[in-house]
């Protein structure tokens, strides 16, 4: 089974693939663990990879796709893959398509887990981090022991720039016009598959999984 997942920041995406793929015996395919393998295996594109990112640029969808295209043959994974992080754009999609096209291989679905912008903000709203050691708390979901305070270490937890209000609905935005062209492209070819994402973990889990098995 070839699948594809996407859903906006706050959504869980990474957590809902790592539940979903061991129930479907796939493989998780991340753009960043690709990247980061890629480089260290040193290869010729991993060095082209390597210095695009170390001048800072984001890696362009030409590479992406190349990358993708390594990795998936590579590691013998045609026939079974999640991918995750990936196509970001039209044009990445139209790559996979003649990737598996020249395979005579197809993608079973696309699975896009919707979350209201109201409970994108209060997801990652009630983050608060400390910046002394990484460790990362939520108001509700996953408090720490002692309240405004890091379990590690002791020090105050902060609201990161990047989880304040504005930045989240500009984060959303961003998100959103760059996903919409995509939802569109898959809802032609008809393999689009939405997901409510406003419930627990396991219960968001378990509807990606209906939906899969019965693409079976
Ligand atoms: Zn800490």
């Amino acid at each position: 089974m070839r699948v594809v997942l996407m859903g906006p920041p706050g959504a869980g995406k990474g957590t809902q693939a790592k539940k979903v793929v061991g129930a479907l015996d796939l493989a998780h395919v991340s753009t960043g663990d690709m990247f980061r393998r890629m480089v260290a295996a040193g290869g010729d594109l991993g060095k082209r990879i390597q210095a695009i990112i170390g001048q800072g640029h984001l890696v362009p969808d030409k590479e992406t796709s190349e990358v993708v295209d390594a990795f998936l043959t590579q590691e013998s994974l045609w026939d079974s893959f999640m991918l995750d992080g990936f196509p970001r754009t039209v044009p990445q999609a139209e790559m996979l398509d003649a990737m598996l096209a020249r395979r005579k291989k197809s993608l079973d679905a696309v699975v896009a887990i919707d979350l209201s912008e109201q409970n994108v903000l209060a997801r990652l709203g009630g983050r608060r981090s400390c910046l002394a050691c990484g460790s990362v708390y939520h108001e509700v979901s996953a408090p720490p022991k002692k309240p405004g305070v890091c379990d590690r270490d002791g020090k105050a937890l902060q609201v990161r720039e990047d989880d304040k209000p504005d930045k989240i609905r500009e984060r959303l935005r961003i998100y959103e016009s760059q996903t919409q062209p995509l939802l569109d492209y898959y809802a032609k070819s008809g393999v689009l598959k939405r997901v409510p994402g406003d419930a627990e973990a396991d219960e968001v889990a378990g509807r990606i999984l209906a939906v899969l098995r019965g693409q079976r």
